[in-house]
């Protein structure tokens, strides 16, 4: 599922190659979700066209259309976006796709039919009426800001840092690893945390997260001492080599290693 160093992966492939070309054809599959927009609607404000900048909060892609507002792209379980030439690439499930000149094509992959694609006109507004977190890698996600929004919060810390209410972009996978390289246990009493584990906690999530998109977000790519790679039944903790322990949090399948995490404080 897409969190943010992978929205931001894709973020990078438009940045880089999807702007300032005009879109000369509009294709939008018949299980494209779109929000508050038809398809005659959308086709119609995406033919020529042009992309002038992108930007990202959280899990929320948006892209500037040229004295038209932004394209506002969620990913949802198995959205991804590519930008390629003839034959380079085989769109699976291609939901929208627009093409370029030069046989240039921008794609959004949808297998499972959760992501969104619809029109914003102003992010920041779009952002407050979401009721958005902060952005963990915005400037202003300062460590006085994280204690700021853990403090009116309860309950288990893998449930606070997943609520995009309280920090916007972490998901179950990255929610693990931040827990695991800070060497919290997840159900951790929010209200019971250290001022020293909180400050962990906060180095840990900035460092998993551009550590996470150096590596293109591909799990292959991530650091050896990283829980990712070993997220599956009977895995080991690639600190102390130990059997990880899978366990329901916050309802959502949970890795973390039993010897390493035991801390709650
Ligand atoms: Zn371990």
């Amino acid at each position: 599922m897409p969190e943010l160093p992978d929205v931001e992966v894709y973020r990078r492939r438009w940045q880089s190659k999807g702007l300032h070309k005009r879109v000369r054809k509009v294709h939008l599959d018949a299980g494209a979700m779109l929000e508050g927009v038809s398809r005659t609607e959308m086709e119609k404000r995406l033919s020529g066209a042009e992309f002038g900048s992108t930007r990202r909060h959280g899990k929320h892609l948006f892209v500037e259309i040229a004295n038209d507002g932004w394209l506002h792209l969620h990913f949802g379980m198995t959205g991804n976006l590519m930008v390629y030439r003839n034959e380079e690439y085989e769109p699976d499930h291609p939901r929208m796709r627009l093409d370029f000149i030069r046989d240039e094509h921008l794609v959004f992959e949808d297998l499972r039919r959760f992501g969104r694609l619809g029109f914003v006109e102003d992010v920041d507004e779009f952002v407050r009426e979401a009721g958005l977190g902060i952005d963990p890698l915005s400037p202003d996600f300062d460590l006085a800001t994280f204690r700021d929004r853990l403090a009116d919060r309860r309950g288990a810390i893998k449930s606070v840092l997943m609520n995009q209410k309280v920090i916007a972009g972490l998901g179950n996978i990255y929610v693990d690893e931040v827990l695991f390289q800070a060497r919290l246990h997840p159900e951790s009493d929010v209200r019971r945390l250290k001022r020293s584990t909180i400050a962990d906690l906060h180095r840990a999530i900035r460092d998993v997260l551009h550590r996470a998109i150096d590596a293109g977000a591909d799990v292959d790519e991530m650091p050896s001492h990283y829980l990712l790679a070993s997220r599956e039944k009977d895995g080991s903790c690639p600190r102390c080599g130990r059997k990880l322990k899978r366990a329901k949090v916050a309802g959502r399948t949970t890795y973390y290693c039993p010897h390493d995490q035991r801390r709650k404080q």
